[in-house]
């Protein structure tokens, strides 16, 4: 797709280099993602630089890291410096929202950062890929076997292969966690009992929405133990609802 005038470009000339990382076409068809959803122009108003945002970002004062750099990178239309942000520093970003709090001009860069994020998924590019994979377990459990994710869930027994570590999550957070009243996110027990309607009704959601294409994008051999599973669950389900039938 051609890509569409711009707001600043024009003004200060041609941001991609002589050898860009990938054609000009793809970066021109990832920014048109971006300002093509209906939050850009809600969370972009204009940029000062005036480092507000970065002097009270947590990210920044520990990674290289700058929310004002990245909404600079956005507000100047730097195809090419949007697209290396979104290959790395837009993973340090802790989604606090601190920034949008403090931001003269109206912007949230947390929510630049959480379109970007999602938009980089979206072309399944390489730092996604690496920052979900540790979490394809996680994601495995969320998705098979229920809908969310306690601290006591962390455990040795559900993660053997998070190795020693996962004890050092899990003790504090579930003794922190009794003092949420919410008796499902206490325990494995509860919150991984999802009904097999439920757990249907979830994966049509999924589907729907294109958030499953989104997975198969980032780790296809994950995506396909999701589809088996789904499938099984789907055939349950069909098979109950058979002998409810017979029963009437
Ligand atoms: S949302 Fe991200 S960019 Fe904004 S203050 Fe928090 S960590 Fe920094
Ligand atoms: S606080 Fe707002 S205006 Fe200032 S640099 Fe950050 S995004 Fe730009």
């Amino acid at each position: 797709m051609a890509h569409a005038g711009t707001r600043v470009q024009e003004h200060i000339g041609d941001p991609v280099s002589d050898r860009p990382p990938v054609s000009r076409a793809k970066l021109e068809e990832i920014f048109d993602d971006l300002q093509s959803d209906l939050r850009y122009d809600h969370e972009l108003n204009g940029c000062l630089n005036c480092g507000i945002c970065t002097a009270t970002c947590p990210a920044a004062h520990y990674y290289d890291f700058s929310p004002r750099e990245i909404v600079q990178l956005l507000w100047t239309e730097n195809l090419e410096g949007i697209y290396d942000a979104m290959q790395e520093k837009i993973w340090a970003c802790a989604q606090c929202y601190t920034c949008a709090a403090r931001c003269p001009f109206g912007n949230s860069p947390g929510g630049l950062i959480m379109l970007m994020r999602e938009t980089a998924i979206k072309h399944g590019m390489e730092s996604a890929k690496n920052v979900l994979r540790p979490f394809s377990r996680v994601m495995l459990k969320l998705v098979s076997t229920g809908n969310q994710l306690s601290p006591d869930m962390i455990t040795k027994d559900a993660f053997p292969d998070w190795g020693p570590n996962v004890a050092k999550v899990d003790a504090p957070l579930k003794i922190l966690r009794k003092a949420i009243p919410m008796p499902t996110l206490n325990t494995t027990a509860t919150a991984w009992e999802v009904n097999l309607k439920t757990s249907v009704e979830l994966y049509t959601i999924w589907e729907e929405t294109g958030v499953l294409q989104q997975l198969e994008t980032i780790d296809e051999n994950l995506f396909d133990v999701i589809s088996d599973i789904m499938d099984e669950k789907r055939e349950e389900l069909k098979d109950w609802q058979a002998e409810q039938e017979e029963e009437e």
